[in-house]
């Protein structure tokens, strides 16, 4: 008998027809000899409009208000849930995160688990019963009810099948798995059976929809994470350890996915006057301002005057250029100038890691698309080129072709 956590996301639970049919998979799955520990999503988009409601009624709503507000979304659903099941004759209860015993920090809105004691569930366990957690949300210590962050209901999830030492964590979604580009802007992308968990927070951070700290925790409790499909049972796609054997010589040699961003800005502060400590006073007030800093160019100095290029999530560009002004006022810089049309396409995959080559393979592929490179950044897996953002799609296939993606 195998324990097993699945998720199902919003869209999946989206109306009471969807409920009733995910219960019919779920009561499938313990028929065939599981304990299941089911997580899901606030129905639809019930988060969102619950953030517009808040917002109806002021402007700026408490965090802990918001959170006890947002906490609603999946209580809503994890408590239908146990409903349709009953319905099908399957003994469930449903539980708020708290209950489940999910402790988290007071971070509001972004809250992360701090410790989780899965007794409860296992008691409901051993007594037979389903049990439906409300995701993406915890408890203080002083007993105020927390958020993970938009998406946190895949943190839930693994970090209940990490608590339970669970077979699996199973996460349903509207796209049945990982492929190696975004099918939108890629018709012949690729479901990728296997991926690596490294590979997969490249792609997580840089587009592929999963909450990053749910890989984060998958990775260091090696939790093997299956991505499918909750309407049909197309095989999906496992993410797990890589070093566990025959997977990493069947693909240690290639690029996994080719992943993007748009909605990328750049601030350039030109003529800084380069001595030391002069890149800290750049980014400690961006820090401080709570703007989180992508890719940074520092290029060489003539004359003791330097450029620096940053990039920022393009809602971020106003507060970023206000707070940049006032530096390079402060320091002595010349004056800055942004571009706030730009995007990043990425190739990742760890066989990058030891074979050369890519890079120039990359950078190849793209100029002979006449694709203009405007900032190169790299991490021990993954390339990042910041590009016009009209360009990024092109890009993108131009890379899937250039890697031979849509191959074996
Ligand atoms: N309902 C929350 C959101 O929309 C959490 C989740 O869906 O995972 O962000
Ligand atoms: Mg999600």
């Amino acid at each position: 008998m195998a324990l097993l956590v699945q998720k199902y996301g919003g869209t999946s639970v989206g109306d009471a027809e969807r409920i009733t049919n995910v219960a019919r998979r779920i009561a499938a799955a313990r028929a065939a000899g599981n304990q299941i520990v089911v997580v899901v999503s606030a129905m639809g988009k019930t988060t969102d409009h619950l953030i517009a409601l808040a917002q109806s009624v002021t402007q700026s709503p408490e965090p802990r208000e918001m959170d006890l507000l947002l906490s609603t979304g999946e209580l809503v659903s994890s408590t239908l849930m146990a409903m349709a099941l009953r319905e099908l004759g399957v003994p469930s209860i449903s539980m708020g995160g708290a209950q489940a015993g999910i402790q988290t920090d007071s971070v509001h809105g972004q809250a992360s688990i701090v410790h989780l004691n899965p007794a409860r569930v296992r008691r409901e366990l051993d007594a037979d019963r389903v049990v439906i957690v409300a995701g993406f949300q915890g408890v203080t210590d002083d007993m105020d009810i927390t958020t993970l962050g938009r998406g946190g209901s895949d943190t839930t999830a693994v970090a209940l099948a990490a608590a339970l030492q669970a077979e699996r964590c199973e996460v349903y979604t509207d796209v049945d798995g990982i492929y190696t580009a975004d099918p939108r802007v890629v018709p012949k992308a690729r479901k990728l059976a296997g991926i690596g968990y490294q590979e997969m927070l490249e792609l997580a951070t840089y587009g592929a929809k999963m909450h990053p700290r749910s890989i984060e925790l998958a990775a260091w409790y090696k939790v093997p994470v299956l991505v499918a499909s909750s309407t049909d049972y197309a095989p999906g796609t496992l993410i797990h350890d890589l070093d566990d054997g025959e997977t990493t010589m069947e693909i240690s040699n290639k690029v996994s996915g080719v992943t993007y961003e748009r909605n990328v800005a750049r601030i350039t502060m030109r003529a800084v006057p380069d001595s030391p400590g002069i890149v800290a006073h750049v980014f400690e007030p961006l820090t401080e301002a709570g703007i989180s800093v992508d890719t940074i160019v520092q290029n060489a100095s003539a004359e003791r005057l330097t450029d620096v290029s940053f990039t920022v999530d393009r809602g971020d560009i106003k507060h970023a250029l206000e707070v940049s002004m006032q530096v390079a006022s402060d320091i002595g810089a010349a004056d800055c100038v942004t571009n706030d049309h730009l995007g990043n396409v990425s190739i990742v995959g760890t066989g990058m890691q030891n074979a050369p080559g890519y890079a120039s393979r990359m950078f190849r592929a793209l100029s002979d698309a006449a694709i203009n490179i405007e900032m190169i950044t790299t991490s021990q897996i993954r390339i990042t080129c910041i590009v016009d953002e009209g360009q990024v799609n092109a890009a993108v296939r131009v890379l899937h072709d250039a890697f031979e993606l849509e191959r074996e």
